[in-house]
């Protein structure tokens, strides 16, 4: 760490040194493996990857950074394809620390960017707190949540998001009210590079047990539509208006088609799946061939709802 990097081209691997990091109390791992964990298993290293100790770490860390440094947030990895020739710049992956979960007065539930979904429906169930049991069936973290207006029947995070605290790229902290992230249909305004650390969640008084009811029939519904224990990286392309993306895909004939080891989900065709040894090109240019297919089939533009990121090998 410490000096200057030599400015590298761009496209370069990265496993050359691009970027010089400033002083961290927590790690930083070059060329840091982000298929160890990511929900797809493939794709490329981080050429740093990041994980503060806590906010003022990740704060003071970010505001050393010189203006040109990509920083990438990433939760698990639940909604990501990582590229196979890896993310130059900073990756940050929020620590076990930052996961904490309180219940606050006014049926309130604060939790930390690197909380898993699960893990606040559980409390806010405990609490006796009603309206989050959806995230029960989101396999990801409270940042990813707030990023992605993550939702299910028919509920979004934007509905029971009250403010998020988030480390904006250049090192400063906002509290941000859920009407400053301009939130749509599983998008959000949030600035490149800014990371969120601490969200604070609404809901209303619920008795525990019917509560625990709604999240076992959430977690039910889901193990008998979707391919839960696979690498994949949950729904592909965002519904378009009118339209389940699902349906377009499945009359357009690609449930089940492959490209190496990627292959169109049988049980549920608008996921992707790696069966072994697929590369992220492999799943990345299975989705385009679905989205031509789909348009040629019915006139819809399928959009991505998975986040691709990272630079092509
Ligand atoms: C089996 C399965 C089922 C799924 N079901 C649903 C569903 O019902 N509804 C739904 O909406 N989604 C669903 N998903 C997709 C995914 O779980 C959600 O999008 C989830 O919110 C992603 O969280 P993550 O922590 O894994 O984020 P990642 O996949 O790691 O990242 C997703 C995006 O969020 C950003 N991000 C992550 N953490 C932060 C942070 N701390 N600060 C700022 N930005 C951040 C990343 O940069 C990236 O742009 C499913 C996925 C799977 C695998």
């Amino acid at each position: 760490m410490g000096g200057r990097a030599r400015r590298c081209d761009r496209g370069e691997a990265v496993s050359a040194v691009c970027y010089a990091l400033p002083p961290l109390r927590g790690t930083a791992t070059h060329e840091g493996s982000l298929a160890d964990f990511i929900w797809f298993r493939t794709g490329g290293p981080a050429e740093w990857l990041v994980r503060p100790q806590d906010v003022n770490d990740l704060a003071a860390f970010m505001a050393g950074l010189e203006d040109d440094t990509p920083v990438l947030p990433v939760g698990v990895g639940s909604n990501l394809i990582v590229r196979d020739g890896g993310v130059p710049g900073v990756v940050v992956r929020l620590p076990k620390a930052m996961a904490k979960i309180s219940v606050e007065p006014g049926n309130r539930v604060r939790a930390g960017g690197a909380a898993m979904g699960i893990s606040v429906a559980s409390g806010a169930r405990d609490a006796g707190i009603a309206g989050l049991e959806f995230l029960r069936g989101i396999p990801g973290t409270v940042g990813g949540a707030v990023r992605m207006n993550a939702g299910a029947y028919g509920r979004d995070t934007s509905d029971i998001l009250i403010e998020a605290t988030v480390v904006m790229r250049d090192g400063s902290i906002e509290v941000w009210p859920a009407a400053k992230l301009g939130y749509t249909y599983r998008h959000s305004d949030l600035p490149a590079g800014a990371v969120i650390v601490e969200a604070l969640f609404g809901g209303v008084p619920g008795d525990p047990k019917v509560i625990g009811a709604e999240m076992d029939r959430i977690a039910a519904e889901r193990e008998a539509s979707q391919p839960l224990r696979s690498r994949t990286g949950g729904s592909t392309f965002k519904n378009p208006e009118g339209h389940k993306a699902w349906a377009l895909i499945d009359a357009a004939g690609c449930r089940g088609l492959t490209r190496g080891d990627a292959q169109v989900s049988e049980k549920h065709c608008n996921f992707l799946l790696n069966l072994g040894s697929a590369t992220s090109a492999e799943i990345e240019a299975l989705g385009e061939e679905v989205r031509a297919k789909v348009k040629a089939q019915s006139g819809v533009e399928l959009e991505w709802e998975i986040q691709r990121v990272g630079v092509v090998k």
